[in-house]
Order: structure tokens, then sequence, then C-alpha cells
């Protein structure tokens, strides 16, 4: 019992910092720096809504 672990809300961070380089299609995660597209099958990265 020494991690606290068994709640459910976790302190690795905020998953929408990952989400938004997973890729909605194949499920890629895109490492480095952020791509407009997937690097694996070309489908747009839900990142960035204001800039297009
Ligand atoms: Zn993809």
């Amino acid at each position: 019992m020494e991690s606290g672990e068994g709640g459910g809300q976790t302190s690795a961070g905020d998953p929408v910092c990952w989400l938004s380089r997973v890729c909605p299609e194949c499920g890629l995660l895109a490492e480095g720096p952020v791509r407009a597209v997937c690097s694996r099958c070309g489908a747009e990265m839900p990142d960035r809504e204001g800039e297009r």
C-alpha cells in the first residue's frame, strides 16, 4: 500500500496533452514535434483548431 493507486484520477498529466497527438484514424502516437497530419496514414490531426 505504498502507491496511492486505486482512485481514478492520476497525476500523470492531462490526457488531452497527448490526445491531440494521437491519430484519430490509425491511432498512431506522433512523437517529437506535433504535425498537422499523421505521418502514417496522412489523416489530419485534431490539433490547433484556430490555425488553418
Ligand atoms: Zn494515422
